[in-house]
């Protein structure tokens, strides 16, 4: 069965509460990038064409563990949605605050955004009861956060018991992503070409296992790919590379019947982040020096096989990017990404910065906004949030 959205469904005059991944960076009061709330503007504005009565927004930002923390709060994105939508929006005190209620019942508020879910411990617990407060200030609930959805988190999860099928629908974002995803891995267009990158192999084992089976080749950069050299035999000298995560690239590598694993042939390196750094027209690395960034060849070397790929999925930094020293792996991979003809999926924070950063993120077929939740997707083929949404009961 399909994810279910609201687009054919009749909301005039209705209350409806929606669960948004507003979570962005901010410093000092600025959204840094806003991609994720630019993502979810189609969302509302296709809800307010409705004539609903009321849009109650909610999301959570950053990790407050349950503790209000003001530097968390959702002002910034309250302001800057009522700039978007031209209209007022009202932040709540709290997303349990008592004067909700009263809020909803003036006629002429309409768009209430709810305080940080996280600031409750509640959210992250999968509490029901709070999950039950906030269904109460609604008649619909719609999930467009795509970003949590891999999350049994009470926003997204337990709120769903309190709406019947025929009153909770996935956002257009939410569908979008799924739509992306499930293209990839169900019926991927061949040659379907994977780069994964990072830091941790542990982390994304059992992606690389699932990608093993479906990709025609698994490009990898980032300090994931030291353990994996050196479970070559290669010398990697004092990059990033833990022993569990080595045992792990040998298993993985012993799996890889079809030697789809490519890794990298060239790297940038240092002594230290900061110290000066080079080429090393070498796959070995001697001792006293770290791989922060994949090299020109292995640039060339991922290029060839990316214009080759007629489906792309891109996760993870390929280097230390956020020092300018070592970004060029990364940059450059997401303007190839974006000149191939492919279908391109690309997830991950980094990586989405690095592709908006090119400037090319209008190539790409699809910029994921969940980075975990697309990992997780590609893992189990389905995600906690988005299956609760579509069971009926
Ligand atoms: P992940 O959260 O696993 O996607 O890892 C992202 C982090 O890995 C970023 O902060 C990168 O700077 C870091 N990273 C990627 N490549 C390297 C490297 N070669 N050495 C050190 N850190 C790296």
């Amino acid at each position: 069965m399909g994810l279910k959205t609201f687009e054919e469904i009749d909301l005039e005059g209705k209350k409806v509460i929606a669960r948004f991944d507003f979570n962005v960076p901010i410093r000092n009061g600025e959204i840094l990038d806003s991609t994720r709330i630019d993502f979810a503007l189609p969302t509302i504005k296709a809800l307010l064409e409705k004539n609903i009565s009321k849009l109650i927004m909610m999301s959570h930002l950053g990790r407050p563990d349950g503790q209000i923390k003001p530097e968390l709060s959702l002002e910034p994105i309250a302001t800057y949605l009522a700039e978007k939508l031209g209209t007022e929006v009202y932040l709540s005190e709290s997303a349990t605050d008592s004067g909700i209620k009263t809020l909803l019942n003036l006629g002429h508020i309409k768009i209430v955004l709810l305080e940080n879910l996280r600031f409750h411990s509640e959210e992250t617990s999968g509490d029901n009861e709070f999950a039950q407060t906030l269904a109460q200030y609604a008649d619909i609930y719609i999930n467009d956060a795509f970003g949590v959805s891999h999350r049994k988190h009470s926003s997204v999860y337990q709120i769903t018991e309190y709406f019947r099928p025929n009153q909770r629908f996935a956002g257009l974002l939410l569908q979008k992503e799924i739509l992306a995803l499930e293209k990839v891995m169900n019926k991927p267009e061949k040659p379907f070409i994977c780069v994964l990158g990072g830091a941790k192999v542990k982390d994304k084992i059992k992606t690389i296992e699932k990608l093993l089976v479906k990709a025609d080749n698994l490009l990898i950069g980032g300090a994931m790919a030291y353990p994996f050299l050196k479970a070559k035999g290669f010398k990697v000298g004092n990059s990033l590379c833990s022993h569990k995560d080595v045992e792990l690239a040998k298993t993985i590598l012993q799996r890889d019947k079809g030697k789809k694993i490519i890794l990298p042939i060239d790297h940038i390196i240092a002594k230290e982040p900061n110290a000066e750094a080079e080429t090393l027209d070498n796959i070995q690395i001697q001792d006293g020096f770290s791989g922060f960034d994949i090299g020109p060849k292995t640039i060339d070397k991922y290029s060839e096989i990316l214009k080759s790929g007629k489906t792309i999925f891109w996760n993870g930094p390929m280097g230390l990017f956020e020092n300018k020293n070592f970004a060029n792996g990364t940059n450059s991979i997401a303007k190839i990404i974006s000149e191939t003809n492919s279908f391109s999926v690309v997830g991950g924070g980094d990586s989405v910065n690095a592709i908006n950063k090119s400037g090319f993120s209008d190539q790409i077929s699809h910029v994921s906004t969940g980075g975990g939740a697309s990992l997780e997707y590609i893992e189990e083929g389905s995600l906690p949030a988005v299956q609760i949404l579509k069971y009926t009961h």
